[in-house]
């Protein structure tokens, strides 16, 4: 009997990358998603991965026909997988004041929302049918408030945890499992050029050891680091004057070429 199959976006890099290594020492078989093959394929045999564990998938997740393709391809070849990552994600700044931001905003949302709802579509059907599996979004604490300078990925990080929730109530009847994970700040080329202090600041691997846990477990929402966890729900208790005041001053994240 072939060993299960975790389908996985964002593979190119950061968590993506880890969560990779996660679950392929932990036997799986990997399904492999990033725009750029070629540095992935790099990367798969500079680890030293089996050539028969892993199969690669060129596709952008912002493009619907290329990534439920990818997904298509995936169950065609490899089979229906045990879990789902949609992991893919940008992170930048904007200023809803310029024109050309509004283009970036576009991408975010494309790219992290769209792109989210895509990269899962093709495996809805079938898991539902088959009456088990894990649907896994990667949100972030960025979505819980709103912060200067990041209103693009806040929100679309917030429309993520939402989603899931939402997507959480139609998948349970059929015995489908959908995880959200909301990492806190975790050491990849995503945050190296952050401006601001990250507290709690996590190495990819093990955020991925916690998230791959958690994953096992069906937890329904998660956030990683548990130290951000508690960040995070005092920032939603936190009231609007008083959450305002402390983000006087703070750097923002930077925008797009910045
Ligand atoms: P990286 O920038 O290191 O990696 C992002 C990955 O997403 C790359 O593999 C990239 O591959 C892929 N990707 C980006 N855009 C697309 C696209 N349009 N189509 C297909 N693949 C795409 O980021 P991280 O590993 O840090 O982030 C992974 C996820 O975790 C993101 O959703 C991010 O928002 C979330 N997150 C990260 C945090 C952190 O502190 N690092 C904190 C909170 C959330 P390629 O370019 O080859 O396509």
């Amino acid at each position: 009997m072939s060993s299960a199959l975790v389908y996985l976006t964002g593979a190119s890099s950061g968590i993506g990358q880890a969560l990779a290594l996660q679950y392929y020492r932990a036997g799986w078989r990997l399904a492999l998603v990033a725009r750029r093959p070629t540095e992935l394929q790099a990367w798969a045999e500079s680890e030293g991965l089996s050539a028969d564990r892993y199969r690669i998938y060129a596709a952008d997740v912002a493009d619907i026909e290329q990534i439920t393709a990818a997904g298509r391809d995936c169950i065609a070849t490899q089979g229906l997988p045990e879990v789902v990552i949609a992991n893919a994600g940008i992170s930048i700044g904007i200023d809803s004041a310029i024109r050309e931001d509004l283009d970036v905003m576009q991408r975010v949302y494309a790219t992290n929302n769209l792109g989210m709802a895509a990269t899962f579509q093709p495996f809805i059907t079938p898991m539902q049918a088959r009456g088990s599996g894990a649907l896994v979004g990667i949100a972030s604490v960025a979505g819980i408030r709103g912060l200067p300078g990041h209103a693009a990925y806040c929100s679309s990080k917030a429309a993520v945890i939402s989603y899931c929730e939402s997507l959480r109530g139609e998948c349970r009847p059929f015995g489908v499992k959908v995880v959200t994970i909301a990492p806190g700040y975790i050491d990849t080329p995503l945050t190296r050029e952050n401006r601001y202090r990250m507290p709690f600041l996590m190495r990819a691997e093990d955020f991925a050891e916690r998230a791959f846990n958690a994953i096992a477990a069906g937890v329904s929402f998660r956030v990683i680091p548990w130290q951000m966890g508690v960040v995070a729900r005092l920032l939603r208790m936190l009231p609007n004057a008083l959450f305002d005041r402390l983000l006087v001053g703070r750097p923002r994240k930077h925008r797009q070429g910045q």
